[in-house]
């Protein structure tokens, strides 16, 4: 069943939001090359606790840390470690989840390190575009559908592939919900959008090949082809007046 949530709920979800979205925002202008990403995971964690919340994904289905931190071809969940060391050159893609009052908030975003390629600039564009173009697509009467076929167009018309086998979802009181947001889709079809629903719009995008693998860790998603990938995610509200961005950062 697809939750909808009232305006205090959604005040709530806000709150949630600008935690995590905060906690993102801190974590990327902490990259430094040299560092590990256990230490760039503690950073996140302690500004998370800090403004009262709870990072959402630390004990998730046992996952070790408190944000997936995953380095050039890795496309998600990569775990922290002392062992993994940040580059100069490297795309990081943070994702975070903050939780407090009852509500999550779920929000990843791309970083580069110091200098990065043309292509790897062109992937990161490109896919934080179709971020914002799903979002359009947010509005009461669209589709779930609408939302994917954005993200699916825009990303494929630049020769990229879109991971299918990951997609967005509902968020509120758990950290997914119904409905399954893909990355792509039909226009006009899925379930209809309506006032008051929270969903996680998050593009996975593979510079080469949509195919994914999953590490020994059991955790760690990886590109096939062994190309780069770019995740940009944030917490919509579907509104009267249009898609609201809850997991805006304020820093
Ligand atoms: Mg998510």
């Amino acid at each position: 069943m697809i939750s909808v949530k009232s305006k205090t709920e959604l005040e709530k979800m806000r709150k949630a939001g600008i935690i995590a979205g905060n906690a993102l925002h801190f974590g990327g202008q902490s990259i430094k090359a040299g560092m590990t990403t256990f230490e760039l995971d503690r950073i996140i964690h302690d500004y998370i606790v800090k403004n009262g919340a709870k990072p959402s994904f630390l004990g998730y289905g046992g996952f070790p840390g408190s944000a997936c931190i995953s380095i050039n071809d890795q496309v998600i969940h990569g775990i922290p470690s002392k062992k993994v060391r940040i580059k100069e050159g490297d795309i990081v893609s943070i994702d975070v989840g903050a939780y407090i009052d009852g509500f999550h908030g779920d929000t990843a975003y791309t970083f580069p390190v110091g200098k990065i390629p043309e292509d790897a600039k062109q992937l990161l564009k490109v896919t934080e575009e179709s971020l914002y173009l799903g979002i359009e697509q947010a509005v009461v009467g669209n589709r779930i559908g609408d939302i994917g076929h954005a993200v699916e167009e825009h990303c494929t018309g630049h020769g990229f592939g879109v991971v299918t086998k990951y997609i967005g979802h509902g968020v509120g009181r758990n950290l997914h919900e119904s409905p399954e947001v893909p990355n792509y889709g039909k226009p006009g079809h899925g379930p209809r959008l309506v006032a008051g629903m929270t969903i996680a719009i998050e593009p996975m995008i593979n510079a080469v090949g949509a195919d994914v693998r999953v590490l020994k860790d059991g955790w760690t998603v990886l590109t096939k082809s062994g190309s780069l990938s770019a995740h940009f995610e944030h917490t919509v509200a579907i509104t009267p007046d249009g898609p609201v961005l809850l997991t805006k950062p304020t820093l």
